[in-house]
C-alpha cells in the first residue's frame, strides 16, 4: 500500500497531517472499523480520502449535505482523483457518467445521499462496483434524538453488513448518548475504534519571539533550562551544525540532526536523544517522526516552522508525559521573505499557491498574535477555547498601539516609489535618512521623506515585518523582495479601518523556566 505520507503531500500538497489526523486515517488504511469525532474545520474529509486512495477498490462516502458533496468532488477532481456523486441534485448526464465510471472500475470514491440507500438495486451496485469501504460523514444524523436525524441513515447497518466491509463514521457532535447510538445503528453494537480527544496539549507553554539575535536569544532560552532534554528546530542543515556547536561552547551536551547525515550518524543521534538526560538535538524537521521520549521538557524553533501543521507537531515532541513543558519559537521578517518566495517560485498549480500563502497567513497570525495563542491555535484546528493561562500572551498581554497612520505612512511610501524596494530603503526615505540611494533616486523630495521620524528604525522595522505578517504588502521574489500592496490594504489606505500592531515581541524568550514536577 502507498504511505499515506507520502501520498498526503503528493495529491492534497500538504507537508503534515494535522492534529489526530495520522492516527485515524492508519486506522482507516488497516480496514478497521472506526468512529471519529472531530471538530468542524478539523479535516476529517482527508481521514476518509486518504485511505480511499491508498486502498484497493471503491469507497462509498454517505453524506447529508448536496453542497458539500459538490464541493469535494470537484476538489478531488481537480487533484486528478475520480471521484462522483450520486444524489438528488443531479442531471441525467451526471448519473449516466457516474454509473459508466462505476461499471469501468475506475472511481474511487462515490459520494452517496443517504436516500440513495432506499432505492432497490443501489446495495447491489455498490457490491458489484467492488466498494470495499464505507465512509460516513455526519455519523450523528442517524441519532432518532438529535436534530439533524435522517432516517435512511438507519439503512447504513444494514449495508455495512450486507458488504462486508470496514465502515468509518464522522461527526464533529456527539455526546455519550449519541456516541452509543452510532455505535449500536452503524456498527451493530460492537465498540469500532474510536478517536475522541481534544487537540489541546494544555501542559506545553506557547510562546513566539520576533528574530533579534537569533543565537543569543535560543542561548538564553536553553541556559534558563540547563540540564533538561530537548529539541531545537531550524530552517536549514548549516544552521543545526552551527546552532549545536554554539550550544556545546556554552557548555551544554547537544548534538546535530538533519537528513544530510548518514543513516548510520542518524540512528546513533536518535538512540542517544532517547537514552540519554538532559540531551540537547539541533535539528532539520526531518528529526522526530519515530521519537518517542515522553520527558522532552521543551522545544525551541530558531526559524519559523512551515506551516501552523508542521508548528503543532514539532512543539508537540514536548511533555508527552504530562508535566510541564515549554516552547519558544522565532520569527523574523527574512523568514516571511523567504516563505512568500517559496510558494510563488515553487511548481505548484495558481490555486495551491494561493491556498499556501492563505495558511502562512495563518501562521504569521499566530505569531504576530494580539491574544491568547492557544485560542487562536485550537481555532485554527475548529476547536473552540477560552483564554488557556498557558502562553506568553496569558502571561503578560502584547504591547499594541494604533498604528494605522504608521501603516498608511509605510504603504504610501510604498507606492510613491512604484512599489520597487523592500523595508531597508523605505524605512530610510520615512526616518528622512539620505543616503546615496535615497539621493541617487531623488527621493528626498517625496512627500513621505521624512515623515516617520517618530519612529525608531527598529520600531519601522516591526512594523514592516507586522504588515507583512498580515499580509498588507507582499514582497516580490522576482524583483528582490520589492513590497507589493495587497488588496487588504486598501481598506487602511482609505482610512475606513484602523489597525492595531505589537509594539515589540522581544522579550518573550526571558520567561524563567517552570519548574519541574
Ligand atoms: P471538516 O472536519 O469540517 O470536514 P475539512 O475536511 O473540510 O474539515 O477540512 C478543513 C480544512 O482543513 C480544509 O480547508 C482542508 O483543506 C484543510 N486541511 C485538512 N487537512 C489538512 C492538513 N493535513 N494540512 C493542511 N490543511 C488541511
Ligand atoms: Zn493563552
Amino acid at each position: 500500500m502507498p504511505d499515506p505520507a507520502e501520498e498526503l503531500a503528493r495529491i492534497f500538497g500538504f507537508s503534515d497531517f494535522r492534529p489526530g489526523q495520522a492516527e485515524i486515517v492508519e486506522a482507516v488504511m488497516r480496514g478497521r472499523n472506526t468512529l471519529a469525532i472531530m471538530p468542524t474545520g478539523g479535516g476529517k474529509s482527508l481521514c476518509f480520502q486518504l485511505p480511499a486512495l491508498c486502498r484497493e477498490g471503491l469507497t462509498v462516502v454517505i453524506s447529508p449535505l448536496i453542497a458539500l458533496m459538490r464541493d469535494q468532488v470537484r476538489a478531488l477532481r481537480a487533484v486528478g482523483v475520480e471521484a462522483g456523486a450520486l444524489n438528488s441534485g443531479n442531471t441525467e448526464e451526471e448519473n449516466a457518467e457516474v454509473f459508466a465510471a462505476l461499471d469501468e472500475g475506475r472511481l474511487k470514491l462515490l459520494y452517496l445521499a443517504p436516500e440513495r440507500l432506499a432505492n432497490f438495486g443501489t446495495q447491489s451496485l455498490l457490491h458489484r462496483a467492488g466498494c470495499s469501504l464505507i465512509a460516513v460523514d455526519e455519523a450523528h444524523c442517524v441519532s432518532q434524538w438529535g436534530h439533524d436525524f435522517r432516517p435512511d441513515y438507519l439503512r447504513i447497518g444494514e449495508l455495512r453488513e450486507m458488504l462486508d466491509v470496514p465502515l468509518a463514521a464522522f461527526t464533529a457532535t456527539a455526546d455519550a448518548e449519541t456516541r452509543e447510538e452510532i455505535v449500536n445503528r452503524l456498527f451493530g453494537g460492537v465498540q469500532p475504534e474510536t478517536f475522541l480527544r481534544g487537540f489541546d496539549r494544555p501542559n506545553i507553554h506557547l510562546a513566539f519571539g520576533a528574530k533579534d539575535q537569533p543565537r543569543k536569544q535560543i542561548l538564553n532560552f536553553v541556559a534558563a533550562r540547563k540540564g533538561l532534554s530537548g529539541i531545537v528546530y531550524c530552517g536549514t542543515r548549516a544552521r543545526t551544525e552551527t546552532l549545536s556547536q554554539a550550544l556545546r561552547e556554552a557548555g551544554h551536551p547537544a548534538i546535530c540532526y538533519h537528513g544530510g547525515m548518514e543513516a548510520g550518524a542518524r540512528r546513533h543521534a536518535e538512540t542517544r536523544f532517547q537514552q540519554e538526560d538532559g540531551l540537547i538535538v539541533v535539528a532539520t524537521v526531518a528529526f522526530g517522526m519515530g521519537i518517542d521520549k515522553p520527558d522532552i521538557r521543551w522545544v525551541a524553533h530558531s526559524d519559523l516552522p512551515k506551516s501552523i501543521e508542521g508548528y503543532y507537531q514539532e512543539i508537540g515532541r514536548a511533555g508527552r508525559d504530562g508535566a510541564p513543558a515549554e516552547t519558544l519559537t522565532l520569527y523574523g521578517a527574512d523568514d516571511i521573505r523567504l516563505r512568500r518566495s517559496q510558494i510563488d517560485e515553487g511548481l505548484a498549480p495558481p490555486e495551491r499557491k494561493e491556498a499556501d500563502h492563505g495558511r502562512l497567513n495563518a501562521l504569521l497570525g499566530l505569531a504576530e498574535a494580539i491574544g491568547c495563542r492557544r485560542q487562536r491555535l485550537l481555532g485554527y484546528f475548529g476547536e473552540e477555547s477560552q483564554p488557556c493561562g498557558n502562553c506568553d500572551l496569558c502571561d503578560r498581554p502584547a504591547d499594541v498601539f494604533d498604528a494605522t497612520d504608521a501603516v498608511r505612512k509605510g504603504l504610501s511610501a510604498c507606492l510613491r516609489t512604484g512599489e520597487s524596494y523592500g523595508a531597508g530603503h523605505l524605512i530610510d526615505i520615512l526616518r528622512g535618512v539620505e543616503t546615496e540611494k535615497v539621493r541617487g533616486r531623488g527621493h528626498q523630495n517625496l512627500p513621505t521623506f521624512g515623515v516617520g521620524k517618530d519612529l525608531s528604525k527598529a520600531m519601522w522595522e516591526a512594523v514592516f515585518r507586522q504588515m507583512m505578517g498580515r499580509d498588507l504588502i507582499r514582497p516580490d521574489a522576482e524583483r528582490h523582495g520589492a513590497f507589493r500592496m495587497t488588496l487588504a490594504a486598501h481598506p487602511i489606505l482609505r482610512g475606513e479601518e484602523t489597525i492595531f500592531l505589537r509594539r515589540d515581541t522581544l522579550k518573550s524568550s526571558e520567561r524563567p523556566a517552570a519548574k519541574a514536577l
